[in-house]
This record gives C-alpha cells, structure tokens and sequence, in this order.
C-alpha cells in the first residue's frame, strides 16, 4: 500500500491506494487520457515522500514537491504530463559548518552541524532512526546529496533527508500550548487566541475573508518559518501570494518574508489527486522545521476543498459513502492531519523545543456550518474563528463572528500575558466579551421597542460596543500602519476603550449626562486609535479621558 508506481511510457506518477489480492488501484497524479491496457506499471518500492534539507526555504512547490519555477523551465506555462524533478537542486553547494567532531557518538535528531538558508540557521540533523559514532565530519560546501559525516559503520550521513509524507515526524514528547502566537491581529490576539502548537479553523462562506486572513497569518504570525499551502482555491490567489511576499518585509526580522516562506500550490486547474497529498506534503516540511527547533505555521486554505479531493477519490474507489459522500473516514484523516500540529521537545540531545501552529480554511458551500467538513474539524481545532458573511456584508474586516467563535486556549496561555507584562489582559477579555454579549440583548430590545426606551447606562454599553466593533475589532490588512498592531498596542487600545467605559459609567453615576460626555473630543480621538504607529500616543488618551470627564463634573 502507498508504494508510489510510475504509470505508462509517460511515467505518470501515482500511488497505490488499494491492495485486492493480486489487484492494485493506482491513484495517478496526472491527468490519464490516452493510457491504453498494457502498459506498463513500475513500482518504485518506495511511500510517496519528500526530500528535506537547505533550499526548502522561498520555494514554491506543487502538491508532490515538484518546484513550480523548474517545471515551467521544463514545459512552459502548463504543466506536461509525467515529469520528474527533484525537490531539491542537486547540484547548488552549501557552505556546512560543523558543529559536531570526531568521535561524537550522535543519534536520530542531533545537530552536526549548520548550513546559512537566507538569515535562517538551517540545523543539519542526522535522521531520526540513524546513530552511531562519528567516524569523519567537516566543515566545507557541499551538494545536499554529499556525506558531510561519516559513522564508523561506514554510514554517510547528507544534508538530505526523505521522509514518507503520510507519516508523522517523531519527537521526543508533547508540551502544553502554553505561548500566544501572536499575529499582530486585534481580534486573534487579544480576543480569540491561538497557542504556538495549536489548531485553528476558519470557516466560512464566499468571500468572508478566509483567505485574506491566512495571508495574513502568514504575513505576520511570530514564527521563523511558514508554509502556506493553496489547496485547491484559486490560481491568482497564489500568484498575489507571490508577487507580493517578495517586497514585504518581516517586522520582527526586516528580511523579505518569502525568505522564511515554503508555498504549496495546488490550486484549482491542478490535478485533484495531488491535492489530497499536497496538505502532507507541507506539514512534513512543517515538521522538518520544528525539529530543527522552529516554531513553524502552516496555513491550509482551503482544507475543504482538500476534503472533496479524498471525496473524489473515495468515490472511484467505490467505497461505502458517509454523510454527504464523504468517505467514512474523514473525522479519522482530518484529526490525523492536526493532529500534527503540536508544541514538542524535539528528538536530539539537547532537548530543544519546536513547534507547528495548524490554520486551517474551511469553505462550507452555502456558508452552511452544519456540513461535514466544519463539523468534524470544530471537534479537533483548539480556536474557531467563524467568519460571518452579513458581517462582510457591512464591511466589517475581518468578519469573525465574536459571538460563535471561541478559543480554547485563554487558560493555557494566561500566564504568558502576565509574563509579557500584560497582567489584567484576561480580565480586560471577560470585560470585554461580557459588554459585547449584553450588546446582542440590549439591541433585541432595541429592535422590539426603539432605542429610547433603554436607560442611560445602557446607552453607554451601546456606545462602547461599538467604539470596541469599530475601533477595535475592526482592522483592514491593506491599511500602512493598522494590518500589523504589535500587542502592547493592541492592549492600550482596548485599556483605553475600558477606560472610556468605566470613567463614564462613574461620571454618569453623579449624575452627568451621557450627551455631554459623548460630546467631548475622546469619541474621534479613539477612532484614531488604529492609526498611530506610537504607543505613547494611544497611552495618552487615558489622561485625557480622565482629564476630561472630571471638569465634566465640576461644571455641572
Ligand atoms: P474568501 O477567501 O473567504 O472567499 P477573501 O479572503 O478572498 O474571501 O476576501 C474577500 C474580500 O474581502 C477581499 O478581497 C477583501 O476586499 C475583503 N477583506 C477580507 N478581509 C479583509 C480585511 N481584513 N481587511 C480588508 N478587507 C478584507
Ligand atoms: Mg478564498
């Protein structure tokens, strides 16, 4: 099973997906017009794998790590049937560093030495069921194929390492997801969090901003390493991906941030089997990544469209079909597939640590949550941030639904806020969900009785909510300053909303009306909030709220 096979004069690639007796089903990557009976089928003996080692970084892959730009050397702009190229250039030398020497006894996942991807430490680690004693290592340039150690059994050990992609990389153990990934989004970091080695969903209907929202995870998420994979959507969704990586510039980093970037595409117009693949093929180099010590993200847009590939599949198969024609084992293939994701002390020595954050699209045809795919991932992701379409609708970026998404995460990554020094940001949340949960009430009555049957305060609440809807919340990915807020901005501004909140609630409570506090300059200049780049700034407003509401007091 799984053994990939080369079909017909064309060598077509595929992979046998089904053993009967002396029977085998092929699925074949590539288009099989024009195969004719007797042929012939050669088995390679080996799992569909991938070749992991330096030259990963910056490249652009399709689903069975075929390099885009070297194929269309090969064939021009449409892929030909039945070509072969490596995922890594054999022939470009890596300057190799050794760390380790002679006589070092080393085993699966120790460090022997470095090689300089871009501004990235690429760790070069021996593979993870290989040990034994250094018998000759050194430092110079080599091939990714070259030994750049020798064992004393006579093992080489290269800079390349294969690995089956349907199975997992070890790892020593599982850590807790207990550190924010902190993508520089309001509404991820500050309300709806997601863990470094956790899992998020984000469902949601035709252009709600799904992949809007993963380019921007992938543009900003607090990761060395990234791999976005273009499962089955668009072609031009990859090639803005593309075009646009280049120039941008890692905030953290100041490097191009394709640098630490590994596309998958697979989109639309590409052969469907190899999209059922392409989503492994990324988390194995995800994985490679990790082990070296990385913490990793990996987008998937759009996991459904990855789900109707196996549907595809299955249904040629002829297999018993589940609910709605996916095969019974989704649930199983899709929790296989997080389950990957993971914060881990990793193989080797020294016990470092790695992680893989898992962002996954979900399009429910019809924005419909209720379809299998949705279902059977909200029971696996750890965060949930559904995007609503009447939300879209409005303009209101990024449309995630605050009152159905969740996160499993607030508890776990608690501590990591106090010790970044942001100490009452989980109050700050519950405070603010809890006045964004009255809103929904409060705007019932609205609708049944008109507005000005509600009392005074809880005018106020409606007034905050929507400073917190529209000042917060909200955040375009296309403004200059506002597609990226660094936390502690993020924080000042919701301290600063808060605080607009409690010193009218206390100015009301003697007695001041809320016109008049409405009237003050602080409504537009929180509004502003978004667009200043100095936190000071932001920092200020909360004199001047205070300032303010006291005259208010004594005047009346
Ligand atoms: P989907 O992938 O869900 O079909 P897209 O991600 O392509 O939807 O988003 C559709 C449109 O919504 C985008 O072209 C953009 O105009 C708008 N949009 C989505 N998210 C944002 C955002 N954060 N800021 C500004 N505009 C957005
Ligand atoms: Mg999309």
């Amino acid at each position: 099973m799984y053994d990939v096979v080369k079909v017909g004069p064309e060598e077509l690639n595929g992979e046998i997906i089904r053993l009967d007796g002396d029977f085998a089903v092929v699925q074949v990557y590539e288009d099989t017009s024009g195969l004719k009976i007797g042929e012939a089928v050669v088995n390679t003996a080996t799992p569909l794998s991938v070749e992991l080692g330096p030259g990963l970084l910056s490249s652009i892959y399709d689903g069975i790590q075929r390099p885009l730009p070297v194929l269309m050397k090969k064939s021009g702009s449409f892929i030909s049937r039945g070509i072969s190229v490596p995922g890594l250039d054999k022939e470009k030398k890596w300057e190799f560093v050794a760390t380790a020497k002679m006589g070092d006894r080393v085993s699966g996942g120790d460090i022997i030495g470095t090689v300089k991807e871009f501004h990235i430490e690429h760790r070069i680690m021996v593979s993870p069921n290989v040990s034994g004693t250094i018998k000759e290592i050194g430092s110079g340039a080599f091939t990714v194929e070259e030994p750049v150690c020798i064992l004393e059994d006579g093992t080489p050990v290269t800079m390349m390492q294969r690995w089956p992609v349907r199975r997992g990389r070890p790892y020593r153990t599982k850590q807790d997801p207990k550190l924010l990934l902190v993508t520089g989004q309001r509404v991820f970091d500050s309300i709806f969090p997601v863990a470094k080695g956790g899992t998020a969903m984000i469902p949601g209907g035709f252009g709600t901003g799904k992949t809007v929202a993963e380019q921007t995870l992938a543009k900003w998420s607090d990761t060395q390493i990234v791999v976005y994979i273009g499962c089955g959507e668009r072609g031009n969704e990859m090639t803005d991906v593309l075009s646009e990586f280049p120039e941008l510039v890692d905030p953290r980093t100041n490097r191009p941030l394709i640098q630490r970037t590994i596309l998958i595409a697979n989109t639309s117009n590409m052969p469907v089997a190899a999209r059922e693949a392409s989503i492994y093929t990324g988390i194995t180099m995800a994985e490679y990544y990790r082990d070296m010590g990385y913490d990793v993200a990996l987008m998937a847009d759009s996991t459904s469209r990855w789900g109707e590939a196996l549907r595809e599949v299955s249904g040629r198969l002829e297999e018993m079909p589940g609910e709605e024609g996916y095969p019974a084992y989704l649930a199983t293939r899709l929790a296989a597939f997080y389950e990957r994701a993971g914060r881990v002390v990793c193989l080797g020595s020294d016990g470092r640590v790695g992680s893989i954050t898992v962002v996954g699209a979900v399009s429910p045809p019809g924005g419909d949550f209720s379809e299998p795919i949705t279902q059977n991932t909200l029971r696996i992701a750890g965060t949930f941030w559904a995007l609503d379409t009447s939300l879209a609708y409005r303009r209101h970026f990024p449309s995630v639904n605050w009152i159905k998404s969740y996160s499993l995460y607030l508890g776990s990554i608690q501590d990591w806020f106090v010790t970044s020094g942001l100490v009452d940001w989980k109050e700050m949340r519950d405070k603010t969900m809890y006045l964004l949960q009255k809103e929904v009430e409060l705007q019932e009555i609205v609708q049944l009785v008109g507005p000005d049957a509600l009392p005074e305060s809880e005018k106020a609440i409606l007034e905050v909510t929507r400073m917190i809807r529209e000042d917060f919340l909200q955040q375009s990915a296309y403004h200059e300053i506002d597609s990226f807020c660094p936390l502690e901005k993020q924080y000042w501004m919701l301290k600063v909303i808060l605080t607009f909140y409690d010193r009218t609630s206390e100015a009301m409570g003697r007695g001041v009306a809320l016109n008049k506090i409405l009237k003050l300059p602080l409504k537009a200049e929180i509004g502003r909030m978004k667009e200043h780049a100095e936190v000071e700034r932001i920092k200020s407003i909360i004199d001047e709220i205070n300032k303010s509401m006291a005259t208010l007091a004594v005047e009346r």
